[in-house]
């Protein structure tokens, strides 16, 4: 599965080479050519990316709204066309690029209605200039489940995967078992700043980096997070323990990520 960084990188991308031009769209394996006749020919005004969902706005008040999900897939390249490779759903064709997209979770045209309605529903995503950071606290503290699942909810917050789920709450010395109601603003507010400043980094990079001043070319994917799928914590070398959020690989180091701190300092306040 992508992570938000992922989607909000093709987004950048796709944006350059499709904004601003009259799109040939078509379904090579002819299971979207009803909605592709919808989008052929019209100018497209601009690519985004709302968590993990990409939308393309036509000039013509549609929106081709995708997700790749676990097996989805884009490939990107210049023009002259080639023959499609396996089933693509989509192709997106602009002046100078080809953009074929195969196997996506949803491909669909959305009215600007839905679109409204899509963006009410995903949560805040960290990656967004718009996102307002209140919609998530106010969730995350009303909620008795951990902090962990919480943050990689999307409908809670929106762009934080797997990986960064471990690596954010490890920097930041959070336990992912502590429940959304017991993390303080302070606290929250660290997750969301270092979230949006690790995706950052994810988007320049196109790589999950999570270890401060590491060089993302010349590294290798262990030398570039801290405890996912580690044994020992670099911090204090202590043992590494793995377990499962709703059935996804979590890490956690407990002596740096103490399970009572945090509770600790939320009876302190009130
Ligand atoms: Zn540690």
């Amino acid at each position: 599965m992508p992570e938000g960084h992922t989607i909000h990188r093709a987004a950048r991308d796709h944006q350059k080479i499709l904004a601003g031009q009259l799109l040939t769209v078509s379904s090579p394996q002819g299971r979207f050519t009803e909605e592709a006749s919808l989008l052929t020919g019209q100018f497209c005004l601009a690519v985004e990316a709302l968590g993990k969902h990409l939308l393309y706005r036509f000039k013509n008040g549609k929106t081709l709204h995708i997700h790749l999900g676990l097996f989805g897939r884009i490939r990107k390249r210049k023009l002259p066309l080639v023959e499609p490779r396996g089933a693509v759903r989509v192709r997106l064709v602009s002046s100078t690029h080809v953009i074929d997209i195969n196997g996506p979770t949803i491909c669909q045209i959305l009215a600007e209605y839905e679109v409204m309605k899509l963006i009410k529903r995903i949560g805040p995503d960290v990656l967004r200039s718009d996102a307002d950071p209140d919609l998530a606290f106010n969730k995350i503290v009303k909620s008795k489940a951990p902090i962990g699942r919480l943050i990689m909810d999307q409908s809670v917050m929106a762009g934080i995967g797997n990986i960064y789920r471990s690596e954010i709450l490890w920097r930041q010395g959070v336990h992912p078992e502590i429940p959304g109601k017991a993390i303080n603003r302070q606290t929250f507010d660290k997750i969301w700043d270092d979230a949006k400043a690790l995706l950052m980094i994810g988007v320049k990079h196109n790589a999950i980096i999570t270890v401060n001043n590491t060089r993302p070319s010349k590294s290798r994917y262990q030398e570039r997070v801290n405890i996912f799928a580690k044994g020992t914590c670099p911090k204090c070398k202590g043992a590494i323990r793995r377990f499962e959020i709703s059935g996804r690989r979590t890490f956690v180091c407990e002596t740096c990520q103490p399970f009572g701190v945090e509770i600790e300092r939320k009876q302190e306040k009130t």
